[in-house]
């Protein structure tokens, strides 16, 4: 969907609508869509800047890193983005100095279509994880530990010798 610059009215322009998005998109591929994504998106333009700030929510349904369980996470993210034209890029050395991560528009185009996708992806755990707690399968009959206690012998990890190393270390 792609944004005319030259078409922005003065006072800008106001989207709300919903876009759909294929799993082989996003970052997560094993992820699912469970309702579309609702994009509520206003456009000012400030000479040959662009802004853009919006709002994306919906439900997606990622698998557990650890245990391999699907599960429902919802998304209800704001972004706040501002776009030069593309002649500005030669000066992207400065905005490096600066640490700011400059956006660019080329053609004097935006499809908002890309910039929702980018914001989407941006908002994902980088380790999906169905709860902070979540402990995994058994590493000996596969069993999703949440599901009750499987009953397999499992040797005490090392990390928690390791911790009382360390208290002891600390404590001298
Ligand atoms: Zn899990
Ligand atoms: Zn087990």
């Amino acid at each position: 969907m792609l944004i005319d610059i030259d078409k922005v009215p003065k006072d800008g322009l106001r989207l709300s609508r919903n876009f759909d998005f294929a799993s082989l998109e996003l970052v997560e591929e094993d992820t699912v869509f469970l309702q579309p994504v609702q994009a509520d998106v206003t456009i000012k333009k400030m000479g040959d800047e662009i802004w853009i700030k919006g709002r994306i929510t919906t439900c997606l349904s990622f698998v557990c890193s650890r245990c391999l369980t699907p599960f429902e996470f919802p998304i209800d993210s704001k972004f706040d983005l501002v776009f030069l034209p593309e002649e500005f890029h030669e000066l992207k050395d400065e905005f490096d100095d600066e640490g700011i991560d400059q956006l660019f528009y080329q053609n004097r185009q935006i499809d908002i279509r890309e910039v929702i996708l980018e914001q989407l992806n941006l908002t994902f755990p980088a380790k999906p994880l169905c709860a902070e707690r979540c402990e995994g399968i058994c590493a000996v009959c596969g069993q999703i530990r949440r599901n009750g206690n499987c009953g397999c012998a499992i040797e005490e990890s090392d990390t928690r010798r390791e911790k009382i190393k360390i208290f002891v270390k600390d404590k001298r």
